[in-house]
């Protein structure tokens, strides 16, 4: 089936779908972006993300490109032309197209929208998620703000790739002090040894992830305590089970940290119930 994107104010097919050279996205990494869940053609989330987006294009200093309302239609519009039951939604926001200068474009200059939407098989994630990923330790080398959601991802892509090329799937950011911060695309998490989950506080150093906010009400309902502090890697290393959280993963177990196993080396009970109870708790868009 052909793709379809949203490309400012156009559903186009997803072959022909380009933005202008001189769009501020492609030269600056000036713009922002949201990636939502889509589980039986329905958006996860939505409100939050819509918040977070918001938020964004707050600290950007750069308005909302369209009312609320009409950015959810175009979400659902995608969504619905590419027949994606099971998968996510993209959308980025830049500051629009303007001649390469790195003040802000004049007043008046239209932000550029984009939208896709994809298929993603969700047996491949929980097939993953029975057998758990490794991940490893690379040193914290990006700006102070990644609690944008900016399109400037390139130390994330760098890090990311490392991890590929090491076996492991994700790469997880240690700080100056050794304490992890978050993953390439994902919220790192820790169970200690006497069963109290840890994850780096969204106040510095991680972006406040739309699944780590839910799955701290998942842990409440199920009476799991949860400490919002660093941790360092050595006491990652020693943990019983380790995980990350992002839209498209939900929480995906640990197994492995820089060839080291994690607790039994299998997924661990207290990550798989958080991963079961995930979406009894995550809002449901209609
Ligand atoms: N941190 C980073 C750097 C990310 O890219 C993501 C995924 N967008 C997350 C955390 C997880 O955020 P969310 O749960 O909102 O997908």
């Amino acid at each position: 089936m052909s793709r379809i994107a949203y490309v400012n104010g156009q559903y186009v097919p997803h072959g022909q779908a380009y933005v202008h050279i001189e769009d501020r996205g492609y030269q600056f990494a000036d713009g922002v972006y949201e990636v939502c869940e889509v589980r039986a053609g329905r958006m996860i989330d939505e409100r939050r993300h819509m918040e977070r987006l918001e938020r964004s294009l707050r600290e950007m200093r750069m308005a909302m490109p369209m009312p609320l309302k009409a950015l959810g239609i175009v979400l659902r519009e995608t969504i619905r032309r590419n027949r994606v039951r099971d998968g996510f939604v993209y959308l980025q926001v830049t500051r629009g197209v303007a001649p390469r200068d790195h003040y802000f474009p004049a007043p008046g200059t239209p932000p550029s929208i984009v939208v896709t939407a994809r298929h993603v098989d969700p047996a491949k994630g929980d097939a993953l998620a029975l057998q758990g990923m490794a991940v490893i330790t690379v040193p914290e080398n990006r700006w102070e703000r990644v609690d944008i959601k900016t399109v400037g991802l390139l130390p994330n892509v760098l890090a990311k790739q490392a991890a590929k090329e090491a076996g492991a799937r994700e790469a997880w950011f240690v700080d100056a002090e050794g304490r992890v911060t978050e993953g390439g695309s994902t919220n790192a998490w820790i169970v200690t040894r006497d069963g109290k989950l840890v994850t780096r506080p969204a106040e510095s150093g991680i972006l406040r992830g739309i699944t780590r906010t839910v799955m701290m009400d998942v842990a409440e309902k199920l009476q799991i305590r949860v400490e919002e502090r660093p941790f360092t890697v050595v006491e990652a290393l020693a943990a019983r089970e380790a995980f990350v959280t992002s839209a498209t993963n939900f929480a995906m177990p640990v197994v492995r940290i820089d060839g080291q196993v994690i607790g039994d080396g299998i997924p661990g009970p207290v990550t798989r119930a958080l991963r079961e109870n995930f979406h009894h708790h995550a809002e449901i868009a209609d």
